[in-house]
């Protein structure tokens, strides 16, 4: 081990300022920043630094102690690394950081899950082609070429960092920057896999088969654990998010639970009543027609509506009424017609404005009226 007063180019009675000058001289010239390389020798510099800058080590040291300046046989202070750290951490906390990881988690994905109506309802399953990060079959993730490895990178010497030395009103500060070189990864791929270049995977089309719960709704979203991307350097899968966007349906909407839909019948039967048969998700099935009954008004058929998500039960069908008045009657419908006019004293028709004729209070005014 170098005596402490030739590291730093000294007498032994140097004062506590040329000693100062020496180092800062010395600490200057062998920086790692400035100089790599020479890491070895600016340790020792500090090393000597360390000892010589403090009496009590210096005195130690003199009298023939330990080489970090401990009494002989006694404990020692401080030491090379206190030193260190509040060298280049500039004593507020941090030194410097880690090389970063090359394997890292995958990103999450959301992609779009475009389901009809019936499997929203109801629930199945679905197929959702998706474009995703897939693991390098060539390297297996390591990025690097058959047969090779990474290398350390010699700009940061495998810290992912470099350090900078600035002049300060408050003196010499020291930040820690991302090596340029490695990006902070302490490590280089000298020779790339070729089929990932060196990222560790690749691009890939997908299609996932999708379970899809009874009752989801557009804008749902569906959690696929560990179904994302994987990470660079092949790291694990992030999450895959199918956001639910549910198909219109030619037939039914859906609000809620409930199902809605419109059935248009006949004049005839909407006057004298019928049971019109209306294909739904449940099979076909009899629709009670009243008679009597108008356009808007509105039938309620429970339990065959859809499925509630997480839950038990189904809501309700709603089947709202469109009479369809008759078009291209022949003569002898017209005439029938006439007829029926004429029965119901209608041949001079009045209409009324306003209110319609059979809505909810024209309705009690005739109960009330005892039509
Ligand atoms: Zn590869
Ligand atoms: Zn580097």
């Amino acid at each position: 081990m170098s005596d402490h007063y030739e590291t730093l180019g000294v007498s032994r009675d140097a004062s506590d300022a040329d000693i100062k000058k020496a180092y800062r001289k010395l600490a200057r010239t062998l920086h790692p920043d400035v100089n790599p390389g020479h890491e070895d020798e600016f340790k020792a510099v500090s090393r000597a630094y360390d000892v010589l800058s403090d009496p009590q080590k210096r005195r130690n040291y003199d009298l023939g102690g330990g080489e970090n300046g401990q009494a002989a046989g006694g404990a020692g202070f401080g030491g090379f690394s206190d030193l260190f750290e509040t060298f280049f951490g500039g004593g507020g906390g941090g030194g410097r950081p880690q090389p970063a990881s090359r394997v890292r988690r995958g990103q999450d994905a959301l992609v779009a899950l475009h389901i009809d109506l019936r499997t929203a309802a109801f629930g199945g399953t679905a197929d959702v082609e998706i474009v995703t990060a897939d693991l390098c079959g060539t390297c297996e993730g390591e990025g690097t070429r058959a047969g090779t490895r990474v290398s350390t990178c010699t700009v940061c010497d495998g810290h992912g960092s470099v350090q900078q030395m600035t002049r300060t009103l408050l003196g010499q500060m020291v930040t820690n920057q991302t090596c340029p070189k490695c990006g902070g990864y302490g490590t280089v791929i000298d020779d790339p896999c070729q089929n990932c270049h060196g990222d560790g995977r690749v691009r890939a089309n997908e299609t996932i088969t999708v379970k899809v719960p009874a009752g989801v709704r557009d804008g749902n979203r569906i959690q696929l654990a560990g179904r994302g991307e994987v990470g660079p350097g092949g790291g694990p899968r992030g999450d895959l998010f199918l956001e639910v966007i549910v198909e219109e349906h030619p037939v039914f909407t859906r609000d809620g639970s409930d199902l809605r839909c419109t059935l248009t019948i006949p004049m005839t039967a909407a006057a004298l009543g019928a049971t019109i048969p209306l294909e739904t998700f449940d099979g076909e099935q009899g629709i009670e027609v009243k008679a009597g009954a108008q356009t808007g008004d509105t039938i309620r058929v429970r339990g065959l509506g859809a499925q509630q998500l997480r839950r038990e039960g189904r809501g309700d069908l709603f089947v709202t009424l469109a009479v369809e008045t008759p078009t291209a009657l022949d003569a002898q419908q017209r005439d029938l017609l006439r007829q029926l006019a004429e029965a119901r004293d209608e041949t001079a028709p009045t209409g009324s404005a306003g209110e319609t004729k059979h809505g909810p209070f024209s309705r009690l005014r005739e109960r009330l009226a005892g039509r």
